[in-house]
Order: structure tokens, then sequence, then C-alpha cells
């Protein structure tokens, strides 16, 4: 165990405690607080295959885990359209998004349907539509093949993001090939159109736009903006006949110009990865245009993390946001979150 470790997990202890506690005595904010998830693997045995960036980690049971909690705790599960409409401010609502368009996430079908909550999941329109991996999953995928080790994986992830889509692409393409980009199995491949068309017809599902090709939104001119998303609110429209009303900026990155032109676009809400809850009202516009999501880890335990974020307390995220204000390249999203697990 390093000390980074070591003052994790007393963290994380003096935070869970904070938070029983805290949970007894004072009543939590009303707040919408939304989760995002990423792909949905069937077991540990499938995310050890390395065909993938496990991200997050969660696996199904992972998954009912986490909703079992806020369902037997009387939270209100809500869709984007319930947003739209208003929500009751008096109580704590829970949405959930999925991000990236894996076809691995119709297994949280079965437990939507079983617990009739809705959820959105976020495509990537170009991945569905020509049938090809996503970028971050090539470079892990290739990595480990070749024996690479995890930091410097995610050195080259971050190095990557720097860089404009088409350069990633020329990237994959020279170092390992064409072939690179073709998916290896339903661990990592991205919806069909006619899956998703059909995904998008089942009850408790709706889409959300997460651009045609998952381009840092903040690093390209308004117009380039506006054609990455427009092309992929089009895309949706046509293989389902609804216009998204939400979107996900890729890695959570965003800004006033972004914001505007999402909202010049006719998308009313809006995710990042900010890890914060959502507080009751939502009354100003940028409040719903920027709204903050928490993700869980599946190598810790879910229980335990969500007493945490049910409380005002979280310690450890409050020390996070501060942290990442000044060393942000530490909590960049697509970059093993839960280093723990691999
Ligand atoms: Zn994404």
């Amino acid at each position: 165990m390093n000390i980074r470790t070591i003052t994790e997990t007393a963290i994380h202890a003096l935070d869970h405690a904070a938070s029983k506690a805290g949970n007894t005595v004072f009543k939590a904010k009303p707040s919408l607080m939304i989760f995002v998830f990423h792909g949905l693997f069937i077991n540990s045995a499938e995310i050890e295959k390395n065909l993938v960036d496990p991200q997050q980690n969660v696996t199904v049971d992972g998954f009912r885990k986490f909703v079992e909690y806020f369902y037997y705790r009387k939270y209100s599960f809500v869709s984007p359209e319930d947003i739209l409409n208003g929500l009751d401010n008096g109580i704590s609502h829970i949405m959930i998004t999925f991000d990236d368009g894996y076809y691995n996430n119709i297994r949280a079908l079965p437990i939507l349907r079983e617990f009739k909550i809705p959820a959105v999941f976020f495509i990537t329109t170009n991945n569905v539509k020509h049938n090809t991996s996503f970028w971050w999953d090539i470079i892990y995928r290739e990595n480990r093949k070749r024996g690479v080790g995890l930091d410097k994986i995610a050195a080259e992830e971050q190095l990557l993001k720097k860089k404009t889509v088409k350069q990633i692409k020329e990237y994959i393409h020279d170092k390992y090939g064409r072939g690179a980009f073709n998916p290896v199995g339903d661990t990592d491949r991205p919806f069909t159109p006619e899956e998703l068309k059909k995904f998008s017809e089942q009850d408790f599902v709706s889409l959300g736009n997460h651009t045609s090709d998952h381009a840092i939104l903040t690093g390209y001119p308004p117009g380039q903006i506006c054609a990455r998303i427009t092309e992929a609110q089009s895309y949706l429209h046509g293989l389902t006949g609804k216009w998204p009303a939400i979107i996900s900026y890729p890695n959570g990155s965003h800004s006033p110009k972004v914001t505007d032109v999402s909202r010049e676009l006719g998308l009313h809400l809006g995710v990042t990865l900010e890890e914060k809850k959502n507080l009751l009202p939502l009354v100003k516009i940028k409040n719903k245009i920027a709204l903050g999501r928490f993700f869980l880890l599946g190598g810790r335990d879910i229980n335990r993390q969500c007493d945490i974020l049910c409380s005002d307390i979280m310690l450890y995220i409050r020390l996070k946001n501060i942290l990442k204000t000044f060393i942000p390249f530490l909590f960049s999203p697509h970059i093993c979150f839960d280093k723990d697990k691999k």
C-alpha cells in the first residue's frame, strides 16, 4: 500500500462513519442525484479479459445493489422528461445515466423493468453507425495484450485526449493497424443501429446525445461543436423519431461556449462529471445545462459508497474537488477510474 492508498482508505473510513452518523441526525437537503455508468459487465471474469478499459468496473450485480439501495430508501427515480416537467422539490431524486452507447447496457434492462425505473443512455453516434470500438478501449486492449502497465496506459490516454478525434484515429491506425477498430465482441461493441432503434422503444429507456465522435468539445470552435452535436441529434432522431433533450459532454468537459451551443440546439439538459448533488429547486438554466453526476466503483462496497453520497458531508468528494482544481489530470475520466480493482 502506498501513501495515497492509505490516506484514501482513512478518508473513506472517516467519511463513512461521518455520513452514517450524519444521516441519522440530519436530513440531507432535497436534491437530484445523477449517476453515470459506462459498460456493464456480466461478472469480474469478463472484466479480467482486458478487452476494454473497465473504467468503473461495474457488474450487473453491482448495478442491482445500487438500484436496490435507493429504491428501498424510497428515492424517486426520474427521467429527463420528469426533470423538464418539474420535480417535487421536497424529496430527493435519482437519475441513472449510461455513457457512450455500449451494447452491453442492455444488461440493465431487466433491472429497470423489475423496479420500473427509467435510465438515459448517451450515444456516440459514429461508433454505432460504423460499428467501431471506442478509442480508449482500443488503447487499453492493445496495450494489455503487449503487457503494458496501467500507469503507462493512463498516460497514453491522457496524451491522446489532447489531440483531435482525427489525430487519435490516425495514431491508432498507424500504431495498431486498421483492424484495431473492429470490436471483439459484446464486451466492447457499440449497439448496432437496428439494436439501438429497438432498445429506444423499450419502456424506461431514453436516449441522449454524446456527440457524433466523442470529441472533447472544449477544444473546438463553436462551428465544430455545433456540427458534432447536430450530427448526433439528427442521427438519433432519424433512427428513433425522437429528439434527445439531454446531452452528456464527452469527458465531462464543458464551458459556457459549449453549453450555449447545446441550448441553442434545443438541448435543455446537460450532464457533466462534476461530482456534486444538484440541489432543488433547479431554478437557474445554468443548473440544468451542467448537472453534476456521481460515479460508483465496482471494486468497492456499493452500499458504503451510497451511504456516503446520501449524506451532505461527502468529505472525500469535497477534498477531491479541491484537488481537481489544482491537478485535474489525476481525475480525468476514461482512464481507469477504479485502479484498486486492476
Ligand atoms: Zn463518454
